[in-house]
């Protein structure tokens, strides 16, 4: 049966030809038969249109899903941009299409749902951003590109462009939010949202060697199960959830109970492979060979372990710091040697002749053994960006620096070393842990949480994290 026909916007090809079919049967026609051609014409159109529809993105659509997706390809490690600038000036390149998830059309196509709405087909939801030869490969095989897929594909884009967006994103990826329930001084859940460069602070026994274990945990799990015996309330377990950013977001989540487990995105797993490294200096450097007791840790002991420097050997000393660094004693050597080439971001020169390590000083070289305690600090802190720059070429890394091991540092040289930090480029992630903001502190840079509450080993009382507001307390 025929039935006028509304035409629509895709119609519009077939419109074009029917007018010129038009044009050429009124000039050659009587006007009857000119009459019926087009009805014919029109209502083949109109057969087809009840046969199948596609339901196509509107421009609106498109254009809001390119710019969502940061105008570059969805496809896991693709990444090209879509757009660009054009040999003529007046014209800008495009090759990105709005690639539909399920079919556009109700009948056929790749992951076709003939039990989707039409609004539903047509929705934002139902695009994903690829360049031409990657929207082309998700359509040739609905096999190896289910629906499940390609919506993982966008969320996990939409989340690194956005982490882009907000500056956060280091290069080869960080941790991007850690969450702690009932766990150590923290009762309700309490999370960080991590930045590039971040500082976490707070007072004695708040929870600032709980959390930064816990980041550590994302290499070395033995880290963070130190804690699984901490709940607040015993009778409940503990929770810590990480939001990690590599390839695309994972999630993990530990589990303190009766037992202990991990999870990623849901699925219980046996240990967490994030495949992050972590650079964590803790400690404050003492040599094996030096009887040390942290707990009980004031200027008249860092004198005594000053003195009993001098007598350890430079082979000895090297092996220590190598195990503080968790690097093979003959990388570490060599991360020193790259650093006697060029000056490091805090000391000057530092160097290698054999076994002995040593650093300039005025116009001659002192051996480690005979720097000051705060001047050996910032030494390792050299090594160690160092270190960290060279796993960042490889692994997501980052570099945790706990405030005992910068503790020799006065105010001034501390608030400077930040000012410096949160100027310098990383291509890794920055935690740093402090027990106070030192004055003068410039947060240029930095993303600061502040870790609140009653301090002292024994208080009890729950602590709260939020970002801080910039007043020195
Ligand atoms: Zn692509």
């Amino acid at each position: 049966m025929r039935r006028t026909v509304g035409i629509k916007i895709h119609d519009l090809n077939k419109l074009d030809s029917a007018l010129l079919g038009m044009k050429a049967f009124f000039l050659l026609r009587p006007k009857n038969e000119f009459k019926e051609r087009v009805e014919n014409i029109m209502s083949e159109g109109a057969e087809e249109d009840e046969e199948d529809v596609r339901d196509d993105f509107s421009q609106g659509t498109i254009d809001l899903l390119a710019k969502r997706a940061g105008h570059t390809c969805s496809f896991p490690g693709c990444d090209v941009f879509t757009t660009g600038p054009h040999t003529q000036p007046n014209k800008a390149l495009n090759q990105g299409t709005a690639a539909h998830i399920i079919s556009a059309s109700r009948k056929r196509g790749p992951r076709c749902d003939p039990s989707a709405t039409p609004e539903q087909r047509k929705s934002i939801e139902n695009g994903v951003w690829c360049c031409g030869t990657h929207g082309r490969l998700i359509d040739s095989d609905e096999t190896s590109f289910p629906v499940s897929l390609l919506k993982q594909w966008k969320r996990d884009h939409e989340d690194k462009i956005r982490l882009k967006a907000e500056g956060r994103l280091v290069t080869r990826g960080m941790i991007t939010s850690i969450s702690i329930t009932n766990l150590a001084r923290f009762e309700e859940t309490q999370r960080i949202d991590f930045g590039k460069k971040t500082i976490l602070y707070g007072g004695a026994s708040v929870g600032k060697t709980c959390t930064a274990d816990m980041v550590a945990g994302l290499e070395d799990i033995e880290r963070a199960l130190r804690w699984r015996d901490a709940q607040f309330a015993k009778e409940r377990p503990a929770t810590i959830s990480y939001e990690v950013f590599s390839s695309g977001l994972m999630r993990w989540r530990l589990n303190f109970g009766v037992e202990t487990s991990v999870q990623c995105d849901d699925a219980f797993v046996p240990t967490i492979y994030s495949g992050f490294k972590v650079f964590y200096l803790r400690d404050v450097f003492v040599p094996s060979d030096v009887e040390f007791d942290e707990t009980k840790y004031d200027d008249t002991q860092e004198e005594e372990r000053d003195a009993a420097y001098t007598k350890i050997s430079n082979r000895s000393l090297l092996d220590d710091l190598a195990k503080l660094t968790g690097v093979p004693r003959e990388g570490f050597i060599t991360a020193i040697q790259t650093l006697s080439r060029a000056p490091g971001d805090f000391w000057e020169h530092i160097k290698i002749d054999g076994e002995n390590l040593s650093a300039k000083v005025g116009d001659g070289y002192i051996n480690f053994r005979g720097l000051s305690s705060g001047e050996k600090q910032l030494v390792l802190l050299d090594i160690f960006m160092k270190l960290a720059e060279f796993s960042s070429r490889h692994a997501p890394t980052i570099f945790l620096l706990d405030h005992w091991a910068i503790r020799s540092l006065d105010d001034g040289n501390l608030a400077n070393v930040l000012k410096k930090l949160g100027k310098l480029e990383l291509p890794f992630q920055l935690i740093v842990v402090l027990g106070r903001i030192p004055p003068l502190f410039d947060r240029d840079g930095w993303t600061v949480f502040h870790l609140k509450g009653e301090g002292g080993a024994f208080s009890r009382s729950p602590v709260s994290v939020a970002a801080w507001t910039g007043v020195a307390d």
